[in-house]
């Protein structure tokens, strides 16, 4: 089975890992400030904070945020649960911003409107986490615009992201006009720590939060001590109610060995995603928009002529490890039980009724890649 996605680790990678377990910390080591600079230096964030995985940093991110009970997060139903979860954690409710059926993203017009409305109403939402679905960056900047007279945090969840850049020529991630970005580093993503995340910002309050939080709400800081407790050599304080979201030092040595050949797995993607565009332009498809600084994370087309469930399962059968991206968040038993409709969302129902994900991931050779585009061709002949 050809998988929808997938990463590459090679002897360096290895190396990199293998040389923590033999000679240094294992956690709270060298390895992971140094990714952490390796983060900032690549995306041009002042801060990034390391954590044990995406939805830890989506997580801190709403705690950084000030996001708690009787407040509303609004995110982008065209995510996976994590997107949205994260506001469920600290006791927020959350809404959805149906999405712009071309880009996939949040629909700017759809949240000018929302926000016009929450407004009148009194229940605008405290953050907006912005979805770069794909790997392609929603328009931060006017998003920033619309939501800066309501004083709203925003939140990139760039787990789809890191790699590619925005419309106006920044890094995803280095928040020109996000209060802060989280990443993922899962395998299927554009680099991996087999587990992993991180929080990127430009805020120094906002980055001193997520790092106090991703280690127990403690602090060793004496700074932060009483005068008397400053005299203490061996003191350290919770401040606050955190977690053990640290990354380890193994997984972060992968990280800094992964990230020197983050941008030529980026270059195979777009190479990849070309090359779909060319072969299927004349097959009964949406093809997905072409955004050259995309991070490529997925290739998903939407089908016009078929039935969605056959061609899945008959590219299955044929060895073709299709998938779906998103089953929209709100679908989820546990969103429905909430009480969302999916009435509410036309665009992203239209969407998810004939979305296939084609696999695109760096290691995906062009024999193989051709064997998922005569398959495809076969199939909707
Ligand atoms: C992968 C992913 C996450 C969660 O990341 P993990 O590292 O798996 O916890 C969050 N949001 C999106 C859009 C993702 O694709």
């Amino acid at each position: 089975m050809i998988p929808y996605g997938s990463h590459s680790v090679d002897q360096s990678d290895i190396a990199a890992v293998v040389d923590v377990l033999e000679n240094a910390f294992l956690t709270q080591g060298q390895q992971v400030p140094e990714f952490e600079a390796n983060l900032c230096k690549y995306t041009g964030a002042k801060h990034a904070v390391a954590v044990n995985s995406g939805t830890s940093a989506l997580h801190l991110a709403c705690i950084a945020a000030g996001v708690g009970s009787g407040d509303i997060v609004w995110t982008s139903p065209n995510s996976f649960a994590a997107s949205a979860n994260c506001a469920l954690y600290c006791g927020a409710r959350v809404d959805f911003v149906d999405i712009d059926p071309k880009t996939r993203n949040l629909s700017l017009p759809e949240l000018a409107t929302k926000l016009e409305n929450a407004a009148l109403n009194g229940n605008l939402p405290k953050a907006i986490i912005a979805v770069h679905f794909a790997g392609s960056s929603c328009d931060m900047k006017t998003i920033r615009a619309l939501t800066q007279p309501h004083n709203i945090v925003l939140i990139e969840d760039a787990a789809h992201g890191l790699g590619g850049l925005d419309q106006y020529g920044n890094p995803i991630g280095a928040c020109v006009y996000a209060d802060m970005a989280a990443l993922s580093f899962h395998p299927v993503k554009s680099m991996t720590t087999a587990e992993g995340g991180a929080v990127l910002t430009n805020n120094d309050k906002l980055a001193s939060s997520v790092r106090l939080h991703a280690s127990h709400g403690i602090t060793k800081n004496s700074n932060d001590f009483s005068v008397q407790d400053q005299q203490k050599p061996w003191f350290y304080s919770q401040q606050s109610l955190g977690f053990n979201y640290r990354l380890s030092d193994l997984h972060a040595a992968l990280g800094n060995s992964q990230i020197k050949r983050l941008d030529s797995f980026i270059t195979s993607r777009r190479r990849l995603a070309e090359r779909y565009d060319d072969a299927l332009s004349h097959l009964p498809l949406v093809l997905p928009q072409l955004d050259k600084n995309s991070a490529w994370h997925i290739y998903t087309v939407e089908l016009t002529q078929h039935d969605r469930t056959t061609v899945f399962n008959t590219l299955r059968e044929k060895g073709i490890g299709v998938n779906v991206h998103y089953i929209p968040i709100y679908r989820h038993i546990y969103y429905q039980n909430l009480g969302f409709s999916a009435q509410n969302f036309p665009h992203c129902e239209g969407y998810y009724n004939n979305a296939i994900t084609l696999p695109l991931y760096a290691e995906l050779t062009v024999d193989m890649q051709n064997t998922v585009i005569e398959t495809l061709c076969e199939v909707l002949s």
